[in-house]
């Protein structure tokens, strides 16, 4: 039985495998299909403290993996697709693992993954035009049109990115208002390889026999269909927290966000905690995620200190 297990390796659960690891917790860190998190299908970071021309996203979490692996966490690979925190010690089940992980405490770093519009076109042609990683996908568009739909940060910094591949990127948002903050929308607005499509919502994707033609928009403006050309279509709208394994046993929002005790990452089982973008709906960076992991790791000490006294064989109010 471990005495801690994380599933999710982004900044929070790799924070926190750091600090439990240096606490002699001895964590067993489970990474599932996206080892590294959101960060890794990103290019830049610049706001990470600590590295003052920057990082790659990819090399920054394989540090932080190194880092955890240097004061002994252990990594699994593999998707949980069942947890038990009904009584402690608590289960966590792997797909395709027969043995079933054992734990007196769990932390859920689990994150958020990438949101697709839902529009006919879409699904059927992702990895054939239509993508949710500028990082991973963008060299597939050298010299193409590129659309790209949001209105945040995400599709800001994706179209900036783009347009070092791109011939042109259009940025499709439904509203005539950004979201994005000021200092990325100068930056793509700076870029005059971006157009703006604004006031459109995406109707759907349109392809031929080759693939991605461009997008079907009505213009809400005019109140209109139109076609906006282009090869390849980004879809940078947000995400979604990485909760439906929990089969409802710990408290979440209407959004399935991760419902935590205010100032700490306690949620409402026991011993079981919850940091990073599964439980921030705010704000979502890597250095907040990395904090409130360090945060989780020192509530998780904290927690097995008193724990140790607990009957195993108590049962949890759920
Ligand atoms: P976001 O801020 O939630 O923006 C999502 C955008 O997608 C919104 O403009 C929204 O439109 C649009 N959208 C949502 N559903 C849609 C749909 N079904 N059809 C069409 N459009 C739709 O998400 P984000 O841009 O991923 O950013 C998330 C967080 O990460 C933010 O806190 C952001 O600051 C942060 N972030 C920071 C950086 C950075 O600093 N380098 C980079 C990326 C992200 P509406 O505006 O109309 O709702």
């Amino acid at each position: 039985m471990y005495k801690s297990i994380v599933i999710g390796t982004g900044p929070s659960g790799l924070t926190a495998a750091i600090y439990l690891a240096r606490a002699n917790l001895s964590p067993l860190v489970i990474e599932g299909m996206e080892p590294g998190g959101q960060l890794t299908t990103t290019t830049e970071v610049e706001n990470f403290p600590g590295f003052p021309q920057g990082i790659l996203g990819p090399e920054l979490m394989d540090n932080m993996r190194k880092q955890a692996e240097r004061f002994g966490a252990e990594f699994r690979n593999g998707w949980v697709e069942e947890v038990d925190f009904s009584k402690r010690p608590f289960k966590v089940k792997i797909t395709g693992q027969a043995e079933t992980l054992e734990a007196e405490t769990v932390i859920i770093s689990t994150g958020a993954s990438a949101r697709y519009l839902g529009i006919p076109g879409e699904q059927e042609n992702v990895g054939r035009g239509v993508s949710t990683c500028a990082t991973c996908d963008g060299f597939f568009f050298r010299g193409k049109k590129i659309i790209v739909v949001g209105g945040g940060d995400s599709a800001m910094e994706e179209a900036s990115f783009l347009t070092r591949f791109a011939s042109e990127v259009t940025l499709v948002h439904r509203r005539d208002e950004l979201r994005a903050s000021k200092i990325m929308q100068d930056r793509a607005r700076d870029n005059e390889k971006v157009k703006w499509a604004l006031n459109r919502t995406p109707l759907e994707v349109v392809t031929d026999e080759k693939g991605v033609k461009g997008l079907k928009v009505r213009n809400n403006e005019a109140d209109q269909e139109e076609i906006v050309e282009a090869d390849g279509v980004f879809v940078a709208i947000g995400h979604t927290p990485n909760t439906k394994f929990l089969g409802g046993q710990i408290e979440t929002d209407e959004h399935g966000y991760i419902v935590v005790k205010p100032g700490t990452t306690e949620t409402n089982i026991p011993g079981v905690f919850a940091c990073g973008d599964v439980q921030d709906t705010k704000y979502r960076q890597a250095i907040t995620a990395a904090g409130s992991g360090c945060m989780a790791a020192m509530d998780c000490e904290k927690f097995l200190e008193g724990a140790m006294v607990h009957d195993w064989s108590e049962t949890l109010d759920m």
